[in-house]
């Protein structure tokens, strides 16, 4: 049993205000595996306060200094790297395979951070003014369980790099990977009250930090409703706020499209973290002149996927980090064959030789239309809708007929042709025939999937003011 009651302040590890607890589970077993004391509000005020007081030494430090403070917090997060993958293995069900990307993920996104540091202009001539981009202020980073270690050092690498200070929210049911990657970061030796890690109830300390005079800047990722709540109660204070928010990414399988290809890119992209992915690739556009032979494809695929034990190597969909997560998937199957979708692969229930566990069957509908439940909101689990189309224009208005804008895919045999169509799709990435993270190109969603983008130079100056002086020689 892992017992958690200390919060990360000012530098040190201390015991919360806050005395509820809350309950850790291994997502494979149903077993709970340890217990976390969750922090307060007054909790985030003190940890806001050590924010600020360390504020204005830590903005006026200068390039080199804060990338040999994130080269040391990378060398620290590498280190744990064993400690990290044990724990999104027990609390989150991280297949092997994911759980390795997960943890090498949240030890290069401070090399990312460097490498844009390198390269980044904070001083600019315009006419006849110098633009000098200043630290925005003490920043709140909020965090989802889905990836949260990567989550975490990605947004403090980026406020590391821009000169802020930081108070870290993250979710509670990621408390063990919280702790392996404060103790890291502790370890690298920041100032005191540099970051702070508060892990509490959203609508507790989430709210706390959001609504703090003192905080200049929000970065959230989570879900879309939450985010909406997170722009109201910021306009008070008129904070700047970048969100990364749901998807319902489509996946436009052009006429020309190479099957061979196209289906386990598809299945890839579908499946990836046990479909628990805002990028995953969750409605197939399926030309339908060639519907029947993708269909026949795709459930042989699907039919060969392993969704079991995450531990053991041969499994590529691991459990739903919760029940509740596990039965709002079940609801949405359930949901898409009450609204007369054609179920292919998978269906209600946990995989054979399954009893427990909050596994769910990979899962694939097809004769979905577009206006349907499956197809409209984002499930969060494995479960992929087939949504044939006519001719291009009309792939394209189907792909682009949702509230989300995050990621799409498209799959040609011809690029310069899956570039144009790309061109017409609204969303913040577009992968053509390709699978891979370019941590230089910016991230995040066009409509309601957010706002604002992540990564590279665009992630940088979203903690970043532009200042103007006039008056002064170039
Ligand atoms: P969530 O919105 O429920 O919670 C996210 C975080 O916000 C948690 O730390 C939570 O405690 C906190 N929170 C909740 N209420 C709050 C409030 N009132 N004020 C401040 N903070 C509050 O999301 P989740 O269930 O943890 O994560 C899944 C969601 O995250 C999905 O919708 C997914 O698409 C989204 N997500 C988006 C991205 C992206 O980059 N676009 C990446 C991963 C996940």
């Amino acid at each position: 049993m892992h017992t958690i009651d200390q919060i990360y302040i000012d530098g040190a590890f201390v015991t919360p205000h806050g005395e509820e607890r809350f309950d850790l589970f291994n997502p494979a077993t149903e077993e709970v595996i340890g217990t976390v004391r969750l922090a307060d509000q007054e909790d985030a005020r003190r940890a806001i306060a050590a924010a600020k007081r360390a504020f204005p030494a830590f903005s006026r430090t200068t390039v080199t200094e804060r990338i040999a403070l994130l080269r040391r917090m990378h060398a620290a997060v590498e280190a744990r790297g064993d400690d990290l993958f044990a724990a999104v293995l027990e609390e989150y069900g991280a297949p092997v395979n994911r759980g390795r990307w997960m943890v090498g993920h949240a030890s290069s996104v401070f090399l990312d951070a460097i490498e844009t540091l390198e390269h980044f202009e904070f001083e600019r001539r315009k006419g006849s003014a110098t633009v000098v981009m200043q630290a925005v202020g003490v920043v709140g980073l909020i965090t989802p369980w889905n990836s949260d270690a990567g989550f975490i050092c990605g947004k403090l690498a980026t406020a590391i790099a821009a000169g802020c200070t930081a108070v870290i929210k993250p979710s509670e049911m990621s408390a063990l990977q919280t702790r392996v990657v404060t103790e890291a970061l502790h370890a690298a030796g920041a100032p005191a009250g540099v970051f702070n890690i508060v892990t509490g109830r959203g609508e507790v300390v989430g709210a706390a930090i959001v609504d703090s005079p003192d905080i200049a800047k929000i970065s959230f990722t989570g879900s879309t409703t939450v985010g909406k709540g997170i722009v109201r109660a910021a306009a008070d204070t008129l904070k700047r706020v970048t969100l990364e928010l749901g998807g319902k990414s489509p996946v436009v399988i052009l006429d020309d499209a190479d099957f061979d290809a196209a289906v386990p890119l598809a299945v890839m992209a579908g499946f990836a973290n046990s479909g628990q992915a805002c990028i995953a690739g969750t409605r197939l556009l399926v030309p339908r002149a060639r519907l029947a032979e993708f269909e026949t494809r795709m459930v042989a695929a699907v039919n060969a996927v392993v969704s079991g034990d995450p531990s053991d190597h041969a499994t590529e969909v691991g459990p739903m980090v919760s029940q509740k997560q596990w039965e709002r998937v079940q609801g949405y199957i359930g949901k898409g064959i009450a609204e007369g979708a054609r179920l292919i692969a998978g269906g209600i229930g946990r995989p054979e030789g399954y009893s427990r566990g909050w596994l769910v069957r990979p899962t694939v509908f097809s004769d979905v239309r577009n206006d349907m439940v499956i197809a409209r909101e984002e499930i969060f689990g494995p479960v992929l809708s087939i949504i044939a189309y006519d001719d291009d224009e009309d792939a394209i208005a189907i792909a682009n007929d949702t509230p989300y804008g995050l990621q799409a895919y498209v799959l040609s045999a011809d690029t310069a042709r899956a570039r144009r169509v790309a061109s017409r799709i609204d969303a913040g990435r577009v992968l053509i025939n390709t699978l891979t993270h370019e941590p230089k190109a910016p991230f995040g969603g066009f409509k309601q999937s957010g706002l604002g983008r992540e990564y590279g130079s665009f992630g940088l100056e979203a903690y970043l003011e532009p200042k103007a002086l006039l008056g002064v020689d170039a």
